[in-house]
């Protein structure tokens, strides 16, 4: 009986290899290099390749610019079909491809590097969009930029202050968690924050319901 030269399996499927090795050693898609893409977290507007997309209405363009980096096996692979799935694309930075030929199937997975970045038209529309303000008073700057690390994506707008800066959150929750964090490493390092929060009114959302802006005071206690 033949058996695969690679693996030793009892099946030869060609070249003198079984299946599984002969797939592993010829796969349907050559090497797919990580892609880059900004992604704007206030509309969903996603720039690939120089162009704008919003998914999932623009799902097939996305996907043919994609295809643009895809490159079949041509040399072993008569013609090799794909089909994406998108779901995961934002959340987990990966987009799956199943590719198949004849009785051959092979699933890939698609790395994306994703920036987050507002898109042009949000950026114009300016400061509609903050939802907290946090006003941080006393505090230098190196303090202020070593919290900032992980939060420079939900900030629309940094104004910066003689021993502070006005800090325009995009994002409400990520704004909470900020002042929760600040106030935290101030305590750790015995120096306790004075907080005083305002709210004013800023229209009325889709729903009818009365829409806020909040503004944040940490002021440090001398
Ligand atoms: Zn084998
Ligand atoms: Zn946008």
């Amino acid at each position: 009986m033949e058996i695969c030269y690679s693996c030793g399996a009892s099946e030869i499927y060609e070249d003198g290899l079984c299946k599984k090795c002969f797939v592993k050693r010829n796969p349907l898609l050559l090497q797919i290099k990580p892609q880059k893409i900004v992604f704007c977290r206030l509309c969903g507007e996603i720039k690939y390749r120089m162009k704008t997309f919003h998914l999932p209405k623009d799902n097939i363009k996305f996907l043919s610019e994609l295809k643009k980096s895809i490159k079949a096996n041509k040399n072993i692979y008569e013609s090799v079909k794909l089909e994406f799935n998108l779901d995961n694309l934002i959340q987990n930075q990966v987009v799956d491809v199943v590719a198949s030929s004849k009785d051959i199937v092979q699933k890939q997975v698609i790395v994306f590097i994703i920036s987050n970045s507002l898109c042009q038209i949000c950026r114009k529309k300016g400061s509609e969009f903050y939802s907290v303000l946090i006003q941080l008073r006393g505090f230098d700057e190196e303090t202020i930029n070593s919290t900032l690390k992980n939060y420079n994506q939900y900030i629309f707008k940094i104004e910066k202050e003689k021993k502070g800066a006005n800090l325009f959150f995009i994002d409400s929750k990520k704004a909470e968690k900020y002042i929760a964090l600040f106030i935290e490493y101030h305590k750790s390092k015995n120096a306790p924050i004075n907080i005083k929060t305002s709210k004013k009114n800023d229209g009325i959302d889709q729903s009818g319901k009365k829409r806020y802006k909040t503004t944040v005071l940490l002021q440090r206690k001398v």
